[in-house]
Parts: C-alpha cells; structure tokens; sequence
C-alpha cells in the first residue's frame, strides 16, 4: 500500500513528537523486511521456538454434523504461548533489537499481548513494561500473574476509563519520552503507519502455510477464509495468503457482544464510525460527541475498540466481507468444537469457528471452510462457566 495508506485510513495521526521515532522505525523496518540475514533469524525462531509450522486440521465429526462444507482449522493454538500473537512479537523483538533498542514497552487489554511480549522480552534478556487500564488489571490476574512471572513490569492505568484505550495513551506517552532506548511493540495490525503493515507481514506466515498445506492437503484452494477481528492481526494474517486468490472469499468475524443494536459490543466495522484512533484513521466505536467507547465482548481479546485500517479498506472494496457474531453464539460453537473434535478454542477464536457453523450448511459437500483457530481456550474457561451461570 502506499505509505501506510489504505484508501482513506491509516497513515500517522500522531504528535509531531512521535514523528521522529515513527520515521526511524519505517526507515529500519523496510531495511530488515529486504535482508535475508533478518528474515532467515524470524524464520528461525518461528520454527524452533514457537513450533511451527502449525498444522492444519479436518474437523470430520463437526462437518458430518452441520452436512455441508468441510470446516479445517488452522492451528495457530498449537503455537508456544497459545496463540498467534507471538508470531508478531518475536518479528517486532528483532527488529529491536536490530535497532539497539534496549527496552520493550507494550500496552494489553485483556493480557494476551503483554503475556506475548513479556515471552519474547525474556528470550531476549530485555527489560520490559507493560501499560494495562486498572481495571484490565483486576479483571485479567491470571495474565497479570503471567507477564510479572516473565519478568516484566506491570503499570496499572488509572487516567480515563482505567482500560485498553487509556493504556494505549500512556504507551504512547511513554515512547515520546524515550524513544532513544525503547521500541514500542504493538499486538494487531493497528497504529500509526508503519504497525499495520509490519504486524501484517509478522503474522502473514498463517496464510502462506494454510495455503500450501491445502493445496498439499486438497489439492485445491479453500474456497473461504475466515478469522475473528479484534483489531485484525490473525486476520489479516491469514488473509495476505490468499489476496491474489480471486475465488477465496475472505471472511472476518467481529464481536456483536449481546447484539450490534444493544450498543453493547465490540464491532467496529458494522457498528462504528470514522474517526482517529492510536494514530491512525479508521472505524472505531464512538459516541456522537467522538469520545471512545469501551468495548463489551465475552471474549476479552476481541475488545479493541478501533480495527486495522487495512481491514476497513477491504471491507470498503468488497475484497473482504465483515460478520459479526454474537456472545451466545460463541459461546455455542466453543461447545461443538470441544465436544466434536476434542479441542478448546479460545472464545476469540469461537468466533470465527460460529461463522463458519453458520455457513457451512448452505454449502456444496466439496467445498472448503478454512478457520484460523487463533488461540487455545484454557484461558477461558472460568469466564465461560460464569457466563452459563449468569444466563442460569
Ligand atoms: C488477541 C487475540 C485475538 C484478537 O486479536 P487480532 O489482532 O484481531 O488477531 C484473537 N484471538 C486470540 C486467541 C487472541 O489472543
């Protein structure tokens, strides 16, 4: 794309401050996406510390049962850590380290990012702090437990709503001021240019595998392509393999919450507005007057409440179409997949996999569902038994 602009959205929506560090860090991403000896070291590490390539996976009984396409999976929870997330954390690491920063910071919402940067933080012997809402911070203890058994520094945010968004501020605030020593790692393709084309790139590795493993696998392409959206990263991942395919429908899959109209929900696509968000011009959830709207989803990953802008131009074209799914639903197809296949998938993920549910009986016997399963579900598992309870 053209200089971190994806028709109307993205570009660099930042402080004149940020300027400089934003400019330093586009001249030696570009550097290291064009040196094999950069791109020979990620390749390295994804294989033998993250253990892919993930496989794919035919979900036989579950497709017997819905009697239409045949859903697979793309087994991004199979990673180290759980989840796709440390396929961009390890890219950004590098690229610090390339860079002789010695200090990593990160923002997180529900922790799976800080947890995923706090990993690659003690892999590479560097010190790391991570900005996180006070309330984020109580609501997410078992991945708070996480990033200080890693090593890292957590900083509860009490400024504004004490969430995501007022995190992602006080990341910001903090690289300002030392941006001499410190790289700021990002965990979706959002933020100001160059993040969402760099984060794409680090997770662009899901749908180069999926696609050679179906075409190994079938012999033919998928003929849809579906990822949860939170801010965009396993999507747009799972996406970039499959641009040049014209036949490959590409699906995303946001959060509806308890249902787009109830205002309670985390889809910025078919529920947001244009507005700027964490640098950068795209769709988030607004009130009229253009303060930010904390985000409500059973899964806490999903709640971000922007989206890559990337996303927002492919929804735009009508290269990418954007569903939206429910909490009850998602929580519905967690339960198939746990009891058809013998797999937990995190409920983000639940998302993605209720869509394809959804579709898949209208579908011809030889056609292809591939889901990227973003995530492993041990983390959720007392978040759901509360949900059944509260619906009694
Ligand atoms: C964080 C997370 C997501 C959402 O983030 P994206 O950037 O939209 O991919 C999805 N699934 C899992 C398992 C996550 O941890």
């Amino acid at each position: 794309m053209n200089n971190g602009h994806y028709g109307q959205y993205g570009g660099q929506y930042v402080a004149e401050t940020l300027m400089g560090p934003l400019k330093e860090l586009e001249a030696a991403y570009f550097e290291a996406k064009d040196d094999p000896a950069f791109q020979r070291e990620f390749a390295e590490l994804l294989h033998d510390y993250v253990g892919r390539e993930s496989p794919i996976t035919v979900c036989r009984r579950l497709s017997e049962k819905l009697g239409g396409a045949t859903i697979v999976l793309k087994r991004e929870d199979l990673n180290h850590t759980g989840a796709h997330k440390v396929n961009n954390t390890i890219g950004q690491a590098l690229l610090a380290k390339r860079m002789g920063k010695r200090r990593l910071i990160a923002e997180t919402g529900a922790g799976m990012h800080g947890v995923a940067t706090a990993t690659v933080a003690a892999l590479f012997g560097m010190p790391c702090e991570v900005y996180m809402g006070a309330i984020d911070v109580d609501r997410q203890a078992p991945n708070v437990g996480r990033m200080r058994m890693l090593g890292a520094t957590v900083h509860a945010v009490t400024e504004g709503s004490a969430t995501l968004k007022d995190a992602m501020n006080e990341a910001l605030r903090d690289w300002v001021t030392n941006c001499d020593d410190t790289f700021y790692v990002i965990g979706t393709a959002a933020g100001p240019h160059p993040y969402p084309e760099m984060v794409k790139d680090f997770q662009s590795v899901i749908g180069r595998e999926a696609r050679r493993q179906c075409l190994e696998k079938f012999g033919r392409l998928p003929d849809q392509a579906i990822a949860c959206v939170g801010g965009g990263s396993n999507a747009i991942g799972l996406f970039a393999g499959f641009f040049d395919d014209a036949s490959v429908k590409l699906v995303g899959v946001e959060a509806a919450g308890k249902g787009i109209s109830t205002g309670e929900h985390a889809a910025s696509i078919n529920g947001g507005r244009l507005g700027v968000l964490h640098g950068a011009k795209t769709m988030l959830l607004q009130r009229p007057d253009g303060n930010v709207i904390d985000t409500y989803s059973v899964s806490a990953g999903l709640d971000y409440p922007g989206v890559g802008p990337e996303h927002c131009y492919l929804h735009d074209t009508g290269r990418a179409e954007y569903a939206a799914v429910t909490d009850d639903e998602a929580v519905a197809a967690f339960d198939e997949l746990c009891r058809c296949e013998g797999i937990i998938p995190a409920l983000e993920s639940s998302h993605a996999l209720a869509e394809a549910i959804k579709r898949a009986p209208t579908m011809p016997k030889d056609s292809i569902l591939l889901v990227c399963l973003s995530g492993r579900g041990d983390k959720d598992l007392e978040n759901i038994e509360n949900y059944k309870k509260s619906k009694g």
